[in-house]
C-alpha cells in the first residue's frame, strides 16, 4: 500500500509526498555530507558538509518540483485538469486527469520539461559562477545543482515512454499516424528497450566492481520497464473502453432470486439453466443485494446444500451502481477501485441490468484479439 502526505498547494495544484521519497531524501543527504562534499572539498568542519548536504538534497528536489509544475502549468494552459504532483523515489510524477487529447498539446506538455531543468542548471551554473572566488560552500553546493539538473535534463530527453523524450517521440508519431494507440506502442518499445540497456550496462558495471553504480543502474532499467509497459497497457485500455457505455455491457435479462435460497438450488435451477454468471438478490420487490458466480466458487462443493445466497451475496450497503450512460472506462476504474466483481446498472429507483466485470475483460480480450 502506497502513502503519501500532502505538503501544500501551488497554483491550485496539491503537492505531495510519497513515502518512499523519505528513504530517497535521506539517502541522497547522506551521500553528500558524508561522502561527495568531503571528497571534493576536504577540510570543511564537520557541521557544514550536514548543513550544506540538506540544503543541496531539498533544492535538489524543488527542482524535481520545478520540472514537474512546469509540465503541469503547461498542461493547465491546454485546459487539462492537474490534480496533483507527488514527489517519489525517483523524482516526480503530476497527476492528470486523462490522457492528452491532442499531439500538439502532448508535445508542448513534455518539451517543457527537460527545457525547465536545463534553464534551472543554467541558472545554478550562473550562481556558481558568482560563488566561485566568494565562497566555497555554496560554489559547490551551485554547481552540483547546476550539474545534476543538466544530467536530469538529459536523461529526459531520452526517447522512450514513459520519460519525457518518449512522449516527445510519441507526439510526433501520434501527428504523422493519427493513431495514438501504435503511437504509444512504438514510444513504449523503445523505452523498454533502453530499460533493458541500462540493466545490461548495470550488470555490466557490476561485474566490474562498481556494484553501486550497477545496482542503481539496474534499478532505473527496472523503473523505466515497468513504467512503459504500464503506460502503454493504459493507453490501450482506455482507447478500448472509451466508446462503450455501460448499458452495452449489461445484461438486461436478469433473473432475481431470494436470500434464502441454498447454493446447490441456485447452481443446478438458475446459473446452469440460464447460463447467467450473476443474479440480482430480490427481497419484497427491493434489491436486496448480488451474487455472482465468482461468490459461489469461493465456497467449498460441500457446503452447497447448506450455504445460502444471503450469506455469500454482496449485500445492497455495499453495493456500487453505475448509470446506462457511464462509459467503459469508468465502470472498470468503479469495479477495480472498489475491488467488487458486479454492479447493477440503475436508472433513478429501477435496476435496469446487471454488469460483471468478466463482461468488461472478456469484451477487452475479443477486441485485443481482433486487433480492434
Ligand atoms: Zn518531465
Amino acid at each position: 500500500m502506497r502513502t503519501s502526505w500532502r505538503i501544500g498547494s501551488l497554483f491550485g495544484i496539491e503537492i505531495r509526498i510519497d513515502s518512499s521519497w523519505i528513504i530517497i531524501f535521506t539517502f541522497v543527504t547522506w551521500a553528500l555530507s558524508s561522502v561527495y562534499f568531503p571528497n571534493r572539498f576536504p577540510g570543511w568542519p564537520q557541521w557544514q558538509y550536514w548543513i550544506i548536504g540538506v540544503v543541496t538534497s531539498l533544492l535538489f528536489f524543488a527542482s524535481v518540483l520545478g520540472h514537474e509544475l512546469t509540465h503541469s502549468l503547461v498542461a493547465m494552459r491546454q485546459g487539462e485538469e492537474v490534480r496533483s504532483i507527488t514527489l517519489f523515489i525517483l523524482g516526480g510524477v503530476a497527476e492528470l486527469k486523462g490522457e492528452p487529447e491532442s499531439p500538439f498539446k502532448e508535445f508542448s506538455m513534455a518539451f517543457v520539461g527537460p527545457l525547465s531543468s536545463m534553464i534551472i542548471a543554467l541558472f545554478f551554473w550562473a550562481l556558481s559562477l558568482i560563488f566561485r572566488d566568494l565562497n566555497q560552500p555554496l560554489w559547490a553546493l551551485t554547481r552540483y545543482l547546476g550539474l545534476i539538473n543538466l544530467i536530469i535534463g538529459i536523461f529526459n530527453l531520452i526517447p522512450g515512454f514513459p520519460m519525457d523524450g518518449g512522449r516527445v517521440l510519441r507526439a510526433i508519431i501520434w501527428k504523422v499516424t493519427g493513431n495514438l494507440r501504435r503511437s504509444t506502442r512504438i514510444a513504449s518499445v523503445a523505452g523498454q528497450t533502453i530499460a533493458f540497456l541500462f540493466i545490461m550496462f548495470g550488470i555490466f558495471l557490476i561485474f566490474s566492481r562498481a556494484i553501486f553504480n550497477g545496482l542503481w543502474m539496474v534499478f532505473i532499467g527496472w523503473f523505466i520497464h515497468s513504467a512503459a509497459a504500464r503506460g502503454y497497457k493504459q493507453v490501450v485500455m482506455k482507447d478500448m473502453l472509451k466508446d462503450i457505455r455501460a448499458r452495452d455491457l449489461m445484461n438486461r435479462e436478469f433473473e432475481t432470486v431470494s436470500r434464502d435460497l441454498p447454493l446447490q438450488e441456485l447452481i443446478d435451477e438458475h446459473i446452469l439453466k440460464r447460463r447467467q454468471r450473476a443474479f440480482l438478490v430480490f427481497d419484497r420487490n427491493q434489491l436486496d443485494g448480488i451474487i455472482c458466480l465468482d461468490d459461489v466458487k469461493a465456497v467449498p462443493r460441500g457446503k452447497w446444500t447448506t450455504t445460502r445466497v444471503g450469506e455469500i451475496m454482496t449485500p445492497k450497503e455495499k453495493l456500487e451502481t453505475v448509470f446506462p450512460e457511464d462509459d467503459g472506462t469508468s465502470v472498470l476504474a468503479k469495479l477495480t477501485g472498489k475491488n467488487v466483481n458486479q454492479v447493477p446498472v440503475v436508472r433513478g429507483e429501477k435496476v435496469e441490468g446487471i454488469l460483471c466485470r468478466s463482461d468488461v475483460l472478456e469484451l477487452l480480450q475479443l477486441r485485443a484479439e481482433l486487433g480492434v
